[in-house]
């Protein structure tokens, strides 16, 4: 019988996985890798369950009642530090060595999250680095970054470091679906629209008023729409800089690319960026629209 776990497209951490669960863990932290937050997450969890079940852990584990804490984040023995504003604080370490000082109880080790962990700074890294170095053998620390260059090296070095590929769409027209809730046709309309305004500029006016703003009638629709035109504009940066576009075809944005500098198209890029979140607080649609062509079409290499 085969009580194997199987994860799609996870060899590398499918095989330390079974063979923690197989056998015993006995390496005291790891670094979860990956460029996707939502997959970190996602694993981060499976990979608690594996190290603290108190049985062999098996999918929708129904022999203890732990697992389900654990999803439900009610268990005491797994703790998940996360960043507060770009920084985890060495108190929050120093909390946590306290709360795990007693021997575990319930599970078959105790677990800490520490999550983004390349925002910790020297202070937190050392407290977390005397955490390590106890020989509680029980306690097991996660840490997972989607930038381990930006890592501190010490907590590297005493880490088995697994790389996840990026289980989630981040790409393609389906992303942009996914991100904006618009409909295709809605998404070929945006982009029909900053064609205009790369294409044919003295068009663009009339266009927001016949066409664009019908089109996209509330602040939310037309904040999607622009963030369209924002990934449009990353796309022909894509296309200068690697030439290749992640979320539209290549031939609709060639011709743009070619005529601009990097430096011209980044300054877009903030440009649309800054005014997305001006959106909310505008009331008049139309004189929004406006400025933000205003500002696209006086921009100027520099
Ligand atoms: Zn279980």
């Amino acid at each position: 019988m085969t009580d194997e776990i199987i994860i799609k497209n996870q060899p590398i951490f499918n095989k330390i996985l079974n063979k923690i669960n197989n056998t015993q863990n006995n390496v005291q932290a790891y670094i979860l890798c990956c460029t996707s937050k939502t997959t970190l997450d996602t694993y981060s969890n499976l990979f608690s369950k594996v190290l603290i079940c108190p049985y062999k852990y098996k999918e929708n584990c129904n022999n203890c009642n732990i697992c389900s804490r654990i999803d439900n984040n009610i268990f005491s023995e797994l703790k998940i530090i996360n960043p507060v504003n770009g920084v985890i604080k060495k108190e929050c370490i120093i909390e946590l060595r306290n709360d795990f000082q007693t021997q575990s109880i319930e599970g078959k080790n105790e677990v800490y999250i520490i999550n983004d962990a390349e925002c910790l700074n020297q202070s937190s890294a050392n407290a977390i680095l005397k955490f390590l170095e106890e020989p509680d053998t029980n306690t097991v620390a996660i840490f997972t970054t989607t930038n381990l260059d930006a890592m501190i090296s010490t907590i590297k070095s005493r880490c088995q470091i697994i790389k996840l590929n990026n289980n989630v769409v981040d790409k393609g027209i389906d992303f942009v679906i996914k991100q904006t809730n618009l409909t295709e046709e809605e998404i070929y309309e945006s982009l029909d629209f900053i064609r205009t305004v790369e294409n044919n500029y003295s068009l663009a006016f009339s266009k927001v008023k016949d066409e664009f703003l019908n089109q996209f009638k509330t602040k939310e629709k037309l904040s999607s729409a622009i963030y369209v035109i924002l990934l449009f504009y990353k796309d022909v940066l894509n296309y200068k800089l690697k030439n290749t576009c992640l979320y539209f075809e290549k031939n609709d944005l060639i011709n743009i690319a070619n005529r601009q500098s990097v430096n011209l198209i980044t300054k877009k890029i903030s440009f649309v960026l800054e005014n997305m979140y001006k959106l909310e607080y505008n009331v008049n649609m139309l004189l929004f629209m406006d400025n933000l062509l205003i500002g696209i079409g006086e921009m100027k290499d520099d």
